[in-house]
């Protein structure tokens, strides 16, 4: 579902990406791995139009983005869910206004009855029916994440992005939050990309692992073969910090 080639992006004589090559299949979830400031979040902002590369090719369900109009760009972004690093939630709208806001704003003349059914469904599916009528304040930092992961999926994404979705969070809940991924592409047939630090998150979501390093994907194989057997010492250097 995204196809990207020999892509290049430098702010001023800082180059971050130097030839990118990467797919994202259907169905899939790719972990991204790289130090801060690799070019992680610039490679994500490139696939959503937020950013345009120097060279190189960057396809979203066929489409080269940089071509786009404004119009198929906007209809581009709601096919895919962006998940943000501290969840992002209105702190003055409770759970439901939360949800409801992004579905109203984008999809045209629902029913009352529609909008409760699909906010219901949302919060079933991250186990949180409960909290429908908390603020966030009221929430755990894990309950955000969660209810987060719900909102961006509101809107049925086909593609999910999640920028460091287990950062700051005790092991269980990481764990809670890793299921979480694997559940909603079950149920919601997404395909993934989840950026993070933690291998352990890496290990138990992802398909595949992709290593950023010097502006380009040195390592991509399943976690056995990228960490284990690593030979390149900064590959290496991750997996022996985090094990
Ligand atoms: P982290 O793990 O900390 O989130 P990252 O891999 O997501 O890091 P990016 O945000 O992609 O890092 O940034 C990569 C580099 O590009 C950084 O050095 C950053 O300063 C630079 N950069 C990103 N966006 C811009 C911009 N709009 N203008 C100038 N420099 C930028
Ligand atoms: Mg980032």
């Amino acid at each position: 579902v995204v196809e990207i080639r020999g892509l290049e992006k430098s702010f001023g004589d800082l180059d971050v990406l130097q030839g990118v090559d990467l797919d994202l299949y259907r169905e899939e979830n790719l972990v991204v791995l790289g130090k801060s400031g690799s070019g992680k979040s610039v490679l994500i902002k490139i696939m959503v139009g937020l950013l345009r590369q120097d060279a190189g090719s960057m396809k979203v369900f066929g489409q080269e983005v940089a071509a786009l109009n404004k119009k198929e760009l906007n209809a581009l972004r709601l096919k895919i869910g962006f998940s943000f690093q501290n969840s992002a939630l209105y702190d003055s709208m409770t759970v439901r206004e939360n949800l409801e806001f992004p579905l109203v704003r984008n999809v045209k003349n629902l029913t009352r009855g529609e909008i409760d059914r699909r906010i219901e469904e949302l919060l079933d599916g991250v186990g949180l029916p409960q909290s429908i009528n908390q603020m966030p304040s009221e929430l755990s930092g894990g309950q955000k994440k969660r209810i987060g992961v719900a909102r961006t999926l509101i809107l049925n994404p086909e593609i999910m992005l999640y920028d460091e979705p287990t950062a700051g969070l005790d092991p269980i809940t990481c764990g809670d939050i890793n299921n979480l991924i694997l559940e909603v592409r079950e149920r919601y047939k997404t395909s993934s990309i989840v950026i993070t630090h933690d291998l352990a998150c890496a290990k138990q979501t992802g398909d595949r692992m992709a290593v950023l390093l010097d502006g380009q994907f040195k390592a991509i194989g399943t976690f056995e073969e990228v960490f284990p057997k690593a030979t390149d010492e900064r590959v290496k250097s991750f997996y022996d910090y985090n094990f």
